[in-house]
């Protein structure tokens, strides 16, 4: 399932995220409670760039998005351009097959309320950089938010103030070979509030998908 090297299940470089982790492993034992490995095949093309595990989502079932409103909606939008084949049931054992494309959170443990600090973000971002490393085909980014957009450009040796964050823009990084689009998150916060609609997202996942039909495809 993981495409790259996975940080250890009791890594304790984040303290605060440890203790959050054994707290639900306390009161939620069935559930995943560790950190989220990525999911996806190494010859993608297309990587998406999450924020974190959900608490129940997938620090619960322990598959990026997967349980989640927010993976209601991405894989939703990934099966239909494309990019994932079979039927998402919000959990990981629901067969469901990533196309051209992998997904991995910028912070592999839950953290609570959503909110990593930005040290834990520094912490967990040599595994990001080893995800970004480990897909020799990488040719486009899907940054799902502003946090995930400067901790991947920080991850590529990239200064954020080069490349403002915008909901539908397209950064090419010249000399990289990848080109990375922003997005909102897909997240029910900014779907219940108006910030992302279905058709927004919709039309980023399409331009990603746009840009790769004129690449050249996996030999
Ligand atoms: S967020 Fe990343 S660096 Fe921090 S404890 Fe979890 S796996 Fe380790």
């Amino acid at each position: 399932m993981a495409f790259d090297a996975s940080p250890p299940a009791d890594c304790q470089a984040c303290a605060r995220l440890a203790r959050f982790r054994e707290a639900n492993r306390a009161a939620y034992p069935q559930w995943r409670n560790a950190p989220v490995e990525s999911f996806g095949e190494r010859d993608a093309r297309l990587l998406v760039v999450g924020l974190a595990p959900g608490l129940r989502g997938a620090n619960r079932t322990g598959r990026p998005f997967t349980g989640d409103y927010a993976g209601d909606l991405l894989y939703a939008t990934l099966l239909d351009c494309g990019f994932a084949r079979g039927a998402y049931q919000r959990r990981a054992d629901d067969g469901l097959r990533l196309c051209d494309c992998a997904i991995v959170n910028v912070v592999r443990c839950v953290p609570p309320e959503n909110k990593p600090t930005p040290a834990e973000i520094a912490a967990c971002r040599p595994y990001l950089a080893g995800a970004l490393g480990a897909l020799p085909r990488l040719q486009a980014i899907l940054a799902l938010g502003r946090i995930a957009h400067d901790s991947v450009l920080r991850a590529l040796g990239l200064r954020p103030a080069r490349f403002a964050f915008a909901h539908g823009a397209r950064h090419d990084f010249e000399g990289v070979g990848i080109v990375m689009f922003d997005s909102y998150h897909c997240s029910r916060y900014n779907t219940n509030t108006g910030v992302l609609t279905v058709p927004m997202f919709r039309a980023v996942v399409a331009a990603v998908s746009a840009h790769l039909a004129t690449k050249p495809t996996r030999g």
